[in-house]
């Protein structure tokens, strides 16, 4: 028998019927005889609510308070799941991240997870219990601190599980059917993707699709751990992320009863994964998280961009895109860059107090910005990608701001307003669009 790992989403437990839900769908993986760690994610849109309630009593949240307030939302989902589970006449046992053995450094809202020691979660397995664990949550092992892992960070806390238990998969439930080509929310033409490499699925992550939390893409990958994304509202077969999409991929052993779709691993004649060629582009992301900063008349001699950017990662911003340009009339350049939103006024002020030392004549910011990328290993030996892209956004009327590439995505920043369209014409020009429309959202606000 096996060890799984399954992680649900805010929106799969989202109140009492989904944690019932939930409750039922474990309770089968316990009874075939797996042992099962559930790790769950705040209910509904709770960590939302929490913090608009931290910032209606306090201006500024101090951090390790507002981590306090946030783990509340994972506490709350462990231990109603777990009485759900008993009620089913399943042992379970709830744990905190702490509890859990998720160890941390100190940083409040974006903790690091340094270790994993699942001691009690081991001998909680041995007794016989379903462990559930409340993500997005660990403690440090400098302050003794409550820290929190960053949004979405439950996702993490799963893959971290999975890699220290050693187990057979890990399974993340959410409310649409696996990784699309697009956000389905955006995109109703958008298809699942059956099997993705890590590499590629690092780069959507990371250009906003928050089907998955980027740091926990990148811990499976480190630690090899099989990610298998799907619905909790369907039973279909997801996405498997893998390191090489073609490689040989463990068949999932916990298949539901009423999943139809081929097992990972067993591709059928049918199966889109089966066909020699890897499609060139695997989807299009997109992020309406950050904003752009634009220093204007900035001398053109040489360290003045090193003193910009000097100033602006003294905040510990971190940044982006970074697009400069000369004019040819007075000596005098343009450095635009974008950052998450999060981290503006930071550098915003840092920049304002450097303003005479470094002799610039203003900076200016707007958060009405989108960036919208495409990504696909196949673009490495495909020339012409980007002028495909650029030829539609043109036809579209859609205006860039900004580009960057690396070797599997190019990047586009565009107007926040036009950022969706973005998408669906860059979806459609590149062949993306499925005609059975697959793309079905289950549940959730997108919030
Ligand atoms: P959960 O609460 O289960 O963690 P999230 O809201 O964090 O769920 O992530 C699931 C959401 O991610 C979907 O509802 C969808 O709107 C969004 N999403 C963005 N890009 C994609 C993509 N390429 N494929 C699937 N979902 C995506
Ligand atoms: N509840 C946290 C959030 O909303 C963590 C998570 O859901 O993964 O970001
Ligand atoms: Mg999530």
């Amino acid at each position: 028998m096996s060890l799984v790992v399954q992680k649900y989403g805010g929106s799969s437990v989202s109140d009492a019927a989904s944690v019932r839900r939930v409750a039922e769908r474990v309770a089968t993986y316990a009874r075939a005889g797996h042992s099962v760690v559930v790790v769950v994610s705040a209910m509904g849109d709770t960590t939302d609510d929490l913090l608009d309630l931290a910032h209606e009593v306090c201006e500024k949240p101090p951090a390790r308070e507002l981590d306090m307030l946030l783990t509340a939302g994972e506490r709350i989902s462990m231990a109603v799941l777990s009485m759900a589970l008993n009620n089913l006449g399943v042992k379970a046992q709830s744990f905190t991240g702490s509890q859990a053995g998720v160890i941390t450094d100190e940083i409040h809202g974006k903790a690091h997870i340094l270790d994993v020691t699942p001691v009690r979660l081991r001998s909680s397995l041995d007794a016989g219990n379903v462990a559930i664990v409340a993500g997005f949550q660990g403690v440090s092992c400098t302050t003794k601190n409550i820290t929190t892992l960053g949004r979405g960070g439950s996702d993490t806390t799963a893959v971290a599980l999975a890699a220290a238990l050693d187990a057979d998969v890990c399974e993340i439930y959410t409310d649409v059917d696996g990784v699309f080509t697009a956000d389905p929310r955006i995109a109703p033409a958008a298809r699942r993707i059956p099997k993705i490499s890590s590499e590629e699925m690092l780069e959507m992550a990371a250009c906003g699709a928050k089907v998955l939390m980027l740091r926990c893409v990148e811990y499976a990958r480190r630690y090899g751990v099989p990610l298998h994304v799907r619905s909790t509202f369907s039973g279909k077969v997801g996405t498997i992320i893998a390191e090489e999409p073609h490689g040989l991929f463990p068949i999932d052993p916990h298949r539901m009863s009423d999943e139809l779709d081929t097992l990972p691993g067993q591709p059928t004649a049918t199966d889109e994964e089966t066909s020699v060629e890897q499609p060139i582009i695997s989807g299009v992301a997109h992020d309406r998280s950050e904003g752009k900063i634009t220093v204007v008349e900035v001398p053109d001699t040489p360290g003045k961009a090193a003193a910009i950017f000097e100033t602006v990662a003294g905040t510990g911003a971190n940044i982006d895109m970074i697009v400069q340009n000369v004019s040819t009339i007075d000596n005098t350049t343009a450095i635009s860059f974008t950052l998450p939103e999060s981290d503006a006024p930071a550098a915003l002020a840092a920049l304002r107090a450097a303003q005479e030392t470094i002799g610039f004549q203003d900076v200016r910011y707007t958060d009405q910005v989108g960036k919208v990328s495409l990504i696909g290993a196949g673009m490495k030996s495909s020339p012409g990608v980007s002028a495909d892209l650029f030829h539609a956004l043109g036809q579209a009327g859609i205006n860039i701001h900004m580009i960057s590439t690396s070797e599997i995505r190019i990047s586009v920043v565009t107007d926040q307003e036009l950022l969706e369209e973005a998408v669906r014409v860059i979806h459609t020009a590149f062949g993306l669009d499925s005609a059975g429309g697959e793309a079905v959202v289950y549940a959730g606000t997108g919030r």
